[in-house]
């Protein structure tokens, strides 16, 4: 296995149209972070690799996109042609335990392409609407990390579209970073461009999104996952796929967050027993929902999940559990770990066949964020500049009761509203702040960089799985993660593979 790889050129076509149409080009200026004042040269919608290639070849500045699900504003054109991956829309038969399939699948296609034939793809981020090349563009992550990892070990080989134009075709296992820290790609023209790996050490934890990836003797692969369309457009991917496992959802109130951590240990010990052969409760992923969180959703939303609004300081946990063929030892087991962690109530159960129970439980899960942001959306009526304040914080699970009390006490000292909700079995939760005002945003970034110090400082990252984009708050928490030098050495990678600045500029850090 080598350091060096070439490159080749895709088919000669014309490049697609740009759209310019001003209606067109409307529904394409904002992403899920809805940060105002997005504009653009036009959007186009390569259908292949080849038209790709020749749209990144004719134009200035390109902004790769998927679904624009992205909560920092990577997806928000600043002036640059939009590439729509959409039309990168096909999917091929699954062959043994992996599925080749187009930039611009929308990850719940894909799964219905694959549940016909028994499989799954398990790395889905909450919103499974995003695209394949966007969910790899982030390494997006999501509940199941837990058990299954982030995107980044599913995917086994992309075809990416460089800045100039040439087509890499990377697998995993077949290019590796030389000893002394480099990787070479012979361009199509002869050229040949160096690219250094960074040096900075990247913190333990089961998710991040956070630049590039680095470290010693890593897989060419590696770099481009994560990289947040900066440096290729993705065009294609071959993902690892899975049997599709049958799935318990159940809905957990705990006393308080004491309780919930509690179990939540208690559950990650009984499943990593299970992944060794050595007992029955399989958990894929625990999510959690604090009093604040539960207190924005409103009461339909319970009505719907057929669930009791649970009174006090209650939290709530939405455990999965994978139960192949024995669902009653799993439960069993479930009942007892309950027991021992002195919750009262019976958890609302969704059984392993019942696929309404289970979405009215997730249905309700969903419910805490697109609450959060109703309320966003309600302030910024009468407050234009209030925008959704956020943190993405990973910590080492040992680390986890810290974290939740250093996020309460920080936002608290702050005089602010907030609410907490995420992915507890990782040591992944998001702390929104609950704005009434535009003070309380400018406060509030200012809690999630005090906090971002304390999170990094445990070990963990203040950006665990929506990635960096264009939010300066974000790219700051980037700065505080590798310091001034990580960022130069992630633009010493960038000049290497797009000098002109062309791929996602102001992506991550500036020029
Ligand atoms: C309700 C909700 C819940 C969410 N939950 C989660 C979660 O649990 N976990 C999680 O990780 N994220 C989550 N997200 C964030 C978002 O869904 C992910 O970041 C997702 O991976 C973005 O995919 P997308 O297709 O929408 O990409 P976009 O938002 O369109 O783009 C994101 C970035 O990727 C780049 N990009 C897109 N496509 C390509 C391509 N083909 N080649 C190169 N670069 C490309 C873009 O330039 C941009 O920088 C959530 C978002 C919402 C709205």
């Amino acid at each position: 296995m080598g350091h060096r790889i070439k490159a080749r050129k895709a088919r000669a076509v014309s490049a697609p149209h740009i759209d310019t149409d001003e209606a067109i080009l409307a529904s394409f200026l904002s992403d899920a972070a809805h940060v105002p004042g997005g504009f653009a040269a036009g959007v186009a919608f390569p259908q292949s690799e080849a038209e790709v290639t020749a749209l990144v070849a004719r134009a200035e500045r390109v902004l790769p996109i998927g679904a624009q699900s992205s909560l920092t504003g990577g997806a928000t054109p600043r002036g640059e042609v939009v590439l729509s991956t959409r039309a990168l829309s096909s999917v091929s038969s699954p062959a043994g335990d992996s599925v080749r399939a187009g930039a611009g699948v929308p990850l719940k296609e894909l799964q219905r392409t694959l549940v016909s034939v028994g499989l799954y793809y398990p790395p889905v981020p909450t919103f499974d609407g995003a695209f394949v090349g966007g969910t790899i563009a982030t390494n997006a992550a999501g509940a199941a990390t837990f058990k299954h990892g982030s995107t980044r070990r599913w995917v086994n080989a992309i075809t990416l579209v460089l800045a100039n134009g040439d087509v890499l075709d990377v697998a995993r296992g077949e290019i590796r970073a030389s000893g002394d820290g480099w990787f070479e790609i012979e361009s199509t023209t002869g050229e040949l461009l160096r690219v250094p790996v960074p040096t900075y050490v990247m913190p333990d934890v089961p998710k991040l999104s956070a630049g590039y990836y680095a470290s010693p003797g890593m897989d060419l692969i590696d770099l481009f996952i994560g990289a947040e369309g900066t440096l290729g457009v993705v065009v294609e991917a071959t993902l690892k796929v899975v049997a599709r496992p049958r799935r318990v959802a159940a809905l957990i109130r705990c006393a308080d967050d004491r309780q919930a951590i509690a179990l939540t240990g208690a559950l990650r010990q009984e499943a990593q027993l299970a992944w060794v052969g050595r007992g029955p409760l399989d958990v894929a992923a625990i999510e959690y929902m604090d009093t604040r969180a539960l207190r924005a959703v409103p009461d339909d939303a319970f009505s719907r999940a057929r669930v009791v609004r649970p009174a006090g300081q209650s939290v709530m946990l939405l455990v999965q559990i994978e139960v192949g063929n024995d669902e009653d030892s799993a439960l069993d087991r479930l009942q007892a770990v309950l027991m021992a962690v002195g919750v009262a109530d019976d958890p609302h159960l969704a059984l392993a066949n019942d696929e309404r129970g289970a979405e009215r439980l997730f249905n309700l899960r969903e419910a805490v964020p697109s609450s959060v942001n109703a309320i966003v959306a309600a302030t910024k009526q009468a407050h234009p500049d209030v925008e959704k304040t956020a943190g993405d914080m990973v910590v080492p699970f040992d680390r986890l009761a810290d974290s939740i009390a250093l996020y309460r006490s920080t936002l608290e000292r702050s005089g602010l509203d907030y609410a907490i909700w995420g992915h507890v079995s990782d040591g992944n939760l998001h702390p929104n702040v609950v704005p009434r005002s535009f003070d309380d945003v400018r406060r509030g970034r200012e809690a999630i960089l005090e906090i971002a110090r304390d999170v990094v400082a445990m070990g963990g990252a203040p950006l665990a799985e929506h990635g960096v984009g264009r939010s300066a708050l974000k790219q700051q928490l980037l700065r505080e993660l590798y310091g001034a030098e990580g960022i130069e050495q992630m633009r010493a990678v960038k000049r290497a593979l797009d000098p002109g600045w062309k791929l996602a500029p102001g992506v991550l850090f500036a020029q």
